[in-house]
């Protein structure tokens, strides 16, 4: 049952539903998810601008990645207003390309609308999630963004920005979470790496 909005959520409930939120992400489906301090969010500009060089096929082609997402200057204080985020991760291992792709997708995105939800309805209304990949190729793959034609979004509840389409240096992330990441790209040999990750969050409060 949703919670009523309180002006201040005690300490204690505080830490118990991040925790909550920490294992609902494990349960489903992430590999591992660690609740973190904002201060351990590292947002880069060169993240972003890595969607224009080498030019991502999903540049300028929808409202959740660059050049239409918000700059990293003025997100950056956006973030700084929150406490606390729940980080995770998706390994899979089995070597394919495929599989890669429909986690990065589909998987990622499912925990992180879901979260984001589930901490909504618990009271936290700024709860935000971002997760592998913008919103286009899993949504409206063969279809123009309807919001870049001036109307709603077709996916409002789930359509978010990739990570690093708003700033967010993934790769430090989860250096800094201790969990070990191999850079995977066009010339990456899935067979020869034991998994390759993907990356959601949700800023909670
Ligand atoms: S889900 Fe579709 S309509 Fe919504 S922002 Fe993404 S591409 Fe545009």
């Amino acid at each position: 049952m949703a919670r009523i909005v309180q002006d201040r959520v005690s300490e204690e409930q505080f830490q118990r539903d991040l925790e909550k939120y920490r294992s609902r992400a494990i349960e489903l489906g992430a590999t591992d998810a660690e609740i973190i301090a904002t201060e351990a969010i590292v947002l880069d500009e060169r993240a972003q601008a890595k969607c224009s060089f080498p030019t991502c096929k999903l540049y300028n082609t929808n409202a959740n990645c660059p050049p239409h997402t918000m700059p990293v200057r003025e997100f950056r204080e956006v973030v700084n207003r929150y406490r606390n985020a729940v980080f995770f991760k998706v390994d899979v291992t089995s070597g394919s390309f495929e599989d890669f792709d429909r986690v990065n997708k589909y998987g990622v995105t499912d925990i992180v609308w879901k979260l984001e939800s589930e901490a909504f309805y618990d009271g936290y209304y700024f709860a935000t999630g971002f997760g592998s990949t913008g919103c286009k190729g899993i949504f409206c793959p063969d279809t123009r963004c309807s919001v870049l034609d001036g109307e709603s979004c077709r996916h409002p509840w789930k359509a978010r920005p990739g990570m690093h389409g708003v700033g967010f240096d993934v790769y430090r992330m989860a250096a800094q979470a201790g969990w070990p990441l191999y850079p995977v790209g066009p010339s990456t040999n899935p067979a020869g790496i034991p998994y390759m990750s993907c990356f959601g969050i949700v800023l909670v409060y």
